[in-house]
């Protein structure tokens, strides 16, 4: 079984695997360990990572790339709107129906609109294919990297995205948790678990944002303390500072207008990337030369590194002022911070290594290989998730980026409310329970409490709610639930129905069962809140007081049990319960492996052995209105890109065939007149040479646009009149006597 990490970066991404004894960084298919983050929409097929990328200067429209910053959102959302505003973006981002973003492209000679889970799950086939090549095993459970900035709907859109690539992913990771795994787990020297913690601040500088995190490492644990990001702060903005300064540049010089051409624009922005690099090692001036650039004009620029830093000085501000956050937000002051770990190609930038060290009053430090270093820790992850793997026990824990809210309407008479889920940085995967009394189906909706008008999560509806026989308000207990991938939803809501007893006094019902699966509860913060009706509901209230005693609030320990994310089971909950119960309507498509599905047995309380319980529990059906796609919406988009795979299959098929028949008429044209000379006639030679050529002059002309089986044809016709003499060579080669037979000395 494989094991597989994948870092799916802004510009580009890494494969690890878990293998043998350790972790390998994999090649993709040009021998190249960073695979671009590129789609590219041709004629015939379609291109992907570094092919793409090549594309992207012939084929502007059609290639896409940047997409990781569009995926999960709404058309209307700033972050999307700030991006067709301030950037040069080479293809179309349109508006689709649902008001979620669309990319257009022409896709073999087609009109398409894609949404980013197509287009990215498209590179993430790609991905699993390379992965595929190199270890020669199928691929199928990953972990895959996210920005802990990520929402809820971005989180689900790129499950989804994996879903469509056929990949079960068993962890989406945030980006600073898997380098801050990948650190921790070799580190022989960590803390005792209840000595002081080692305090590890991490900074992943990427290509379009800034993600840290401060991580308290003991022996075998990991818990992310909190984490800051800038969600729009990342190279791509240095390199506009530089392409902002050489279009002036160039206007005045060369009066050539960068911004009316994309190509050039895209040319420019290449150009000052690598510029960006060499000054990153040379403090000395550093020359920047396009040749036949716009009207075949040759240009030339040049630029300091101390001018660049200077141009870049509110972005270096910016990157201050997430460090200081972060800090803040930790409650630690530097000194308590014990190493300052730096990943992602941006943290190359010598100023920003310089404002880190300010900050933390510290050297920072590169253990860890700067580009690699997330998708190693995601394939450490995703071996101690797979049953397949003994990894070390090491416990996990991350936090939520966003407080959550939740809040129920007013229905049949009951009071509506809401309740804070959890505030900014609170451990997950958590769960919570919460009792409602109600007499109907109700509705609770959740949402990040930012301002932002895409922070709605979803709409939880609880369906099949009767209210008692004595027509009062049915206890209902919800659990919510943030799993392993830092998704939130209702992952299951019953009614406790009174049942008729001969024996009022007993009072170890199955409700207990209930209570003692429903490993830890914050049940009590939701009586505090939803307005349950003091006193009115008799025995079931008291009930759920005794419960409530029972299992008091404990969120830390509901988040370091659920937490674990490693085959430790015994310091927590199994892995099996990280994860999604198929709810009602969501089932199949939540991308969480299906081994994880097995509901917990119940175990009968032994005091409870003989009696008649007084209540029973219901399972309601809970619907859940939320970003990720509906499993028809998923049925249709796999089968579109079944048919592309076929498509791009069929081409490729093709596209060996016109090689084949290139290639043996190059090589049977030369051969006949070097080894195979003596073995045909001139009248031979001559007639074949004739069929070779003509095939050739074919190929470039009426042959160039034929299905496989022509070329196949045409080979096969010319390899009738080849075979037989390739046949008398080869025999002459272990017979010398075929020599003779021919006339020949
Ligand atoms: P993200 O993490 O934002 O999704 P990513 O993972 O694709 O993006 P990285 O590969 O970590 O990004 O970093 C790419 C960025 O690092 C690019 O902007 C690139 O120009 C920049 N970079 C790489 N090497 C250097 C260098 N030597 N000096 C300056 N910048 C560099
Ligand atoms: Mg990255």
């Amino acid at each position: 079984m494989s094991v597989v990490g994948f870092d799916v970066g802004n510009q580009s991404c890494f494969i690890a695997v878990a293998k043998g004894g350790g972790i390998e960084t994999i090649d993709n298919e040009y021998s190249d360990r960073r695979t671009p983050s590129y789609v590219s929409f041709g004629e015939k097929q379609r291109y992907l990572g570094v092919s793409a990328r090549n594309q992207e200067r012939t084929n502007v429209k059609n290639t896409v790339s940047q997409f990781k910053r569009l995926i999960g959102k709404k058309f209307s959302d700033p972050d999307i709107q700030h991006e067709l505003q301030s950037r040069m973006v080479p293809y179309n981002i349109v508006e689709q129906p649902d008001g979620k973003v669309g990319i257009k492209v022409q896709c073999l000679g087609q009109e398409s609109v894609f949404n980013p889970e197509q287009v990215m799950a498209m590179l993430l086939t790609y991905l699993k294919t390379t992965a595929e090549n190199a270890i020669s095993t199928k691929v199928a459970d990953c972990v895959i990297s996210v920005p802990c900035y990520y929402t809820d709907q971005q989180r689900r859109a790129m499950l989804d995205a994996a879903y469509i690539a056929s990949l079960n992913c068993l962890r989406l990771m945030n980006d600073t948790t898997a380098v801050a795994l990948a650190y921790g787990i070799y580190k022989q020297d960590l803390p005792e678990e209840n000595a002081k913690s080692r305090n590890v601040a991490f900074v992943d500088f990427g290509h379009s944002s800034l993600q840290t995190s401060i991580a308290a490492f003991n022996k075998g644990k990991l818990k992310i303390l909190t984490t800051a990001s800038d969600s729009s702060l990342g190279g791509r903005d240095f390199d506009t500072k530089l392409v902002e300064h050489f279009c002036k540049d160039f206007q005045t010089r060369y009066k050539i207008n960068v911004k009316e051409n994309k190509k050039a624009y895209l040319r420019l922005e290449a150009e000052c990337d690598k510029l960006k690099k060499v000054m990153s090692s040379n403090s000395v001036e550093i020359p920047m030369a396009i040749d036949n650039y716009v009207d075949d004009k040759d240009v030339v620029g040049r630029m300091k590194r101390e001018t660049f830093e200077a141009m870049c000085s509110q972005l270096l501000i910016r990157v201050e002022n997430c460090l200081k956050q972060l800090l803040e937000n930790s409650g630690l002051k530097k000194e308590d911070i014990d190493a300052v770990e730096i990943v992602g190609g941006s943290t190359r930038i010598p100023a920003v290594k310089s404002y880190i060290r300010k900050v933390f009053g510290k050297e920072t430090s590169t253990t860890l290989n700067t580009d690699e270093a997330v998708a190693r820790g995601c394939s450490l992850q995703c071996a101690m998730l797979s049953p397949a793997f003994r990894v070390r026990d090491f416990n996990v824990q991350d936090v939520t980026p966003y407080p959550i809210k939740l809040t129920w309407d007013s229905v049949g008479g009951e009071d509506s409310g809401a309740m804070d889920v959890c505030e900014n940085g609170h451990a997950f995967p958590f769960l919570k329970q919460l009792t409602f009394y109600r007499k109907e189906a109700f509705d609770l909706s959740a949402f990040y409490t930012r301002e932002n008008s895409q922070a709605v999560i979803g709409r939880f509806s609880v369906k099949n709610v009767t209210p008692t026989k004595d027509g009062e308000s049915s206890k209902i207990k919800v659990k919510i639930r943030m799993d392993i991938h830092g998704i939130f939803y209702v992952s299951k809501a019953q009614m406790i129905e009174k049942m008729p007893s001969d024996d009022e006094s007993v009072n170890e019902p199955m409700e207990t069962q209930a209570a003692a699966e429903a490993e830890n509860t914050d049940s009590n913060i939701a009586d505090a809140q939803n307005g349950v009706k003091d006193g009115a509901q008799g025995e079931d209230q008291s009930d759920a007081k005794k419960e409530d005693a029972q299992q008091p609030m404990d969120t830390d320990e509901a988040s370091n049990d659920a937490a674990s994310g490693t085959n430790n089971t015994d310091q927590g909950e199994p892995m099996s319960e990280n994860n999604p119960e198929p709810a009602a309507n969501e089932g199949e498509k939540q991308g969480t492996p299906k081994k994880q599905d097995t509901p917990k047995k119940q175990e009968e309380p032994k005091s409870a052995k003989k009696k008649k319980p007084t209540t029973k529990t219901v399972d309601l059906k809970v619907e859940h209105f939320v970003s990720s796609l509906s499993q028809p919406e998923l049925n249709k988009v796999v089968e579109r890109e079944n048919e592309l795979i076929s498509r791009d299959r069929q081409e490729n098929d093709r596209i060996h065939a016109i090689n084949a028949l290139e290639e043996y008429v190059l090589q049977t044209r030369s051969k006949l007149s070097a080894e195979y000379e003596k073995f045909v006639t001139d009248e031979e030679r001559g007639s074949f040479v004739k069929k070779l050529d003509d095939a050739e002059e074919w190929l470039y002309d009426e042959g160039e646009d034929q299905i496989k089986s022509v070329y196949q044809g045409k080979l096969e016709s010319l390899k009738k009149i080849g075979d037989p003499i390739c046949l008398r060579f080869n025999e002459a080669q272990t017979r010398p006597q075929a020599l003779e037979s021919l006339g020949h000395e």
